[in-house]
């Protein structure tokens, strides 16, 4: 079993003796909730498995060192390379924008962690930057992607901070600009940032979104857009992390 404690969500994934997944349950709280262990017990009901029968847990994300039912801690780093390569064989670049930070990682030709770099500096461009500009907006953030496909144009926002970001874009809704525009907008501000962290390490191709935020796919269009190169998503992207931890438990359990 694999457990990621992020800021915003928990996600657990149980893996069978053959590696593959057996269940899977993604809950929309993070860190100091009650998200971890609600995730732990979906995914055990899925399988129709006890605690008991986990031969190994795994835990990994901002808030691993906290939870107590796991017999290893592993770096988010890692276990997101460990599942980025489980997802997609020869993967060599990386982007994971979660909850509350965002990374690019660069795997060699041996589908080892090569190099990475990190912003959990800032909000700008994570996922709780979309999160607030959806407030903003009164919609939800499984609707951005929907809505930046009807955008007619793009509304350039400036700032990069999210709090000026929110401003400009109150700004643009008391112009009645269409809402469409201002999130293809919020969805390539971004991107650029996100970009502009995976040059910092080089862009390989193939190259996967993993996180939260390759579900909305405004944002991998946009990325995809400022890189000038094909960005790949995959069901499992939310839960590349835990994947990784559960991986990194069946090794341990082999
Ligand atoms: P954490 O850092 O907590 O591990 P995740 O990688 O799970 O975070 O990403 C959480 C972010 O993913 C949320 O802040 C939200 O912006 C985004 N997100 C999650 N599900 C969706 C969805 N269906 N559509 C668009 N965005 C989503």
């Amino acid at each position: 079993m694999g457990v990621d404690i992020g800021s915003s969500t928990s996600k657990c994934v149980i893996l069978n003796g053959s590696s593959e997944i057996v269940s899977q349950a993604v809950i929309p709280v993070g860190t100091g909730t009650s998200g971890p262990r609600r995730a732990v017990e979906a995914a055990l009901a899925i399988a129709g498995a006890s605690m008991e029968q986990a031969a190994v847990v795994i835990a990994t994300g901002y808030g691993r060192n906290t939870y107590d039912d796991a017999a290893e801690r592993i770096s988010e780093l890692s276990c997101h390379a460990k599942g980025a390569v489980w997802i997609m064989r020869g993967v060599r670049t990386v982007v994971d924008i979660g909850g509350q930070d965002a990374k690019a990682l660069s795997i060699n030709e041996d589908g080892r962690l090569a190099d990475f770099v990190m912003n959990d500096k800032c909000a700008a461009g994570t996922g709780r930057f979309l999160d607030v500009m959806a407030r903003v907006l009164e919609v939800g953030v499984s609707d951005l992607q929907g809505l930046d496909e009807k955008a007619g144009g793009i509304i350039q926002i400036s700032s990069t901070c999210t709090v000026f970001a929110e401003s400009e874009v109150i700004s643009q809704l008391s112009k009645n600009a269409p809402i469409p525009d201002i999130i293809a907008g919020i969805h390539q501000s971004a991107a650029v940032r996100a970009a502009s962290l995976m040059k910092r390490i080089g862009v390989v191709q193939p190259v996967l979104m993993t996180g939260g935020v390759a579900n909305n796919a405004g944002v991998v269009r946009a990325l995809a857009r400022a890189l000038g190169a094909e960005v790949k998503t995959s069901p499992h992207s939310q839960i590349a992390g835990a994947l990784g931890a559960a991986l990194f438990a069946r090794e341990r359990s082999a």
